[in-house]
C-alpha cells in the first residue's frame, strides 16, 4: 500500500490559486491518464469496498464519478450517484447543506438504496467533510447503512475527519 500511495501522489498535480485565490487544487487529471495509477486506484479502492461488506457504491458529482464507476464494476457491485440538485429525473431525496458562502443541495434517487444495503461513499478529495457528510444523511435517510467512505486524497488541515466522525457513527474513513 505504501508503493501504491506513492504512485498515485506522484500522479496528483498540485495548482496554486485555483479556482480562487489561496486554495491549493488537486488535481487528479494525470492520475486518470496513467493507466497503470488509475487501475492501481481502483483496485485499492475496490478492496476496500469488498472488505467493508458494502453491497454498493456511491460517487459523489463530479469527480466522485470517475472514481466510483470503475470500482463498482471491479467490485461487483452496482452504483449510485449522488448528484447535485435538479440532476435526477426520477423521484430524489435531498439533503441540503452549508458551505463557507452559502449553501448547496445534493440528491439521489430514492429507489436506489433501501433498507438492508451498506453504501461505501466514494470522493477524490475530502476537504471540510460537508459534501461527504450530506451524503451520509442522505443514505441514511433513505434506509441504508454506511460501509464507509473511502477518498483518494484527505486535506487533514480542513478538518473534515472530524467533522464526519459524528456522521460516520463508527464507519471507517479511509484515505490513500
Ligand atoms: P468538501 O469541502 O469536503 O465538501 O469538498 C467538496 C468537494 O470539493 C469535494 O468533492 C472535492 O472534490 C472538492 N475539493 C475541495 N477542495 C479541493 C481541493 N483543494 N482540490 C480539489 N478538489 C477539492
Amino acid at each position: 500500500l505504501a508503493d501504491t500511495s506513492a504512485l498515485l501522489l506522484s500522479r496528483i498535480r498540485d495548482v496554486a490559486d485555483y479556482p480562487e485565490p489561496g486554495v491549493m487544487f488537486k488535481d487528479i487529471t494525470p492520475l486518470l491518464a496513467d493507466p497503470v495509477a488509475f487501475a492501481a486506484l481502483t483496485d485499492a479502492l475496490a478492496e476496500l469496498c469488498v472488505r467493508s461488506g458494502a453491497t454498493k457504491v456511491v460517487g459523489l458529482e463530479a469527480r466522485g464519478f470517475i472514481l466510483a464507476a470503475p470500482v463498482a464494476v471491479r467490485a461487483g457491485l452496482g452504483f449510485i450517484p449522488v448528484r447535485k440538485a435538479g440532476k435526477l429525473p426520477g423521484a430524489t431525496l435531498s439533503q441540503a447543506y452549508e458551505l463557507e458562502y452559502g449553501s448547496a443541495e445534493i440528491e439521489v434517487h430514492a429507489e436506489d438504496l433501501a433498507a438492508g444495503d451498506r453504501v461505501m461513499v466514494i470522493d477524490d478529495v475530502l476537504a471540510t467533510g460537508g459534501t461527504a457528510e450530506a451524503s451520509l444523511r442522505l443514505i441514511r435517510r433513505a434506509g441504508a447503512e454506511i460501509a464507509g467512505v473511502a477518498v483518494l486524497m484527505e486535506l487533514g488541515f480542513l478538518g473534515g475527519r472530524e467533522r464526519l466522525v459524528p456522521a460516520l457513527d463508527g464507519a471507517p474513513l479511509e484515505a490513500l
